[in-house]
């Protein structure tokens, strides 16, 4: 078997059958229109988050504080559809921090990011290069899910980007690695598709950047599977989590 074949048949085993592309594109799912948001649960909010998590414990007491002051933000309108806000994870000294866009259903209802498919890839591919996810930081630009998976509005990026400001400045870390467009463009501040961007070493808040593709979409174009890869393992040696 040929090694990309064999990580397909690796990932069609980690996924299952509905790993194969979705016949709708994200435009499309993105068009659909949101459903009305859900009234704000009154009692399962935050009853799913396991706290603390194990990395938690490792944390700077300032570090904590600061996840608890996130906890009940109410910058935006978000956060009367949300479960529960998705601080991020990781250790608070890393030399590597991933962004994503948004927690999507999964990490909505487990306050986790990237822990649905897409995030299992993203786990996956670090994992093939003998990395955990708990040695690097995963966040996003928003911390709380949009209703239906909606792109983040304008107003809601605008409001939640101190919180990642924030753990950016706590954190320095070696490499920022924007994970999709929404991530890349909000924190390149540019209208350049990732297709371009993708793979090459930049600056955004003042720090290293490397912008590659979304997990998520990579579960819908699998034939850019193995620059999703390569570029992880670039970042990973930026990083110098790899010789
Ligand atoms: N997609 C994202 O951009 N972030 C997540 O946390 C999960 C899916």
């Amino acid at each position: 078997m040929t090694r990309p074949l064999k990580r397909h048949v690796e990932l069609e085993q980690l996924f299952g059958a509905d790993f194969l592309p979705l016949s709708k594109s994200r435009k499309a799912l993105r068009a659909a229109p949101a459903p009305a948001p859900a009234p704000a649960p009154a009692t399962a909010k935050k009853a799913a988050s396991t706290f603390p998590h194990p990395w938690e414990k490792e944390w700077p007491a300032e570090f904590q504080s600061f996840r608890t002051e996130t906890l009940d933000c109410r910058k935006c309108g978000l956060c009367s559809t949300r479960t529960q806000v998705v601080f991020g994870t990781g250790p608070a000294s890393t030399p590597l921090m991933f962004v994503g866009e948004a927690p999507g259903e999964d990490e909505d209802r487990k306050g986790e990011p990237f822990v649905g498919r897409a995030g299992q890839l993203l786990t996956s591919t670090l994992k093939k290069f003998g990395i955990e996810r708990s040695q690097v930081f995963i966040a996003n630009i928003l911390k709380c899910r949009p209703p239906g998976n909606r792109t983040p509005a304008p107003d809601e990026m605008a409001a939640c980007m101190p919180w990642l400001q924030r753990q950016i400045a706590t954190i320095r870390p070696k490499l920022i690695c924007g994970l999709g467009n929404i991530a890349v463009q909000t924190l390149l501040v540019t209208k350049t598709g990732i297709t371009k961007l993708r793979g090459r070493v930049t600056q955004a808040q003042g720090l290293p950047f490397f912008p590659t593709f979304h997990p998520a979409y990579i579960l819908r174009n699998m034939n850019d599977l193995p620059l999703f890869e390569q570029d992880i393992q670039s970042a990973l040696k930026t990083a110098g989590l790899l010789p």
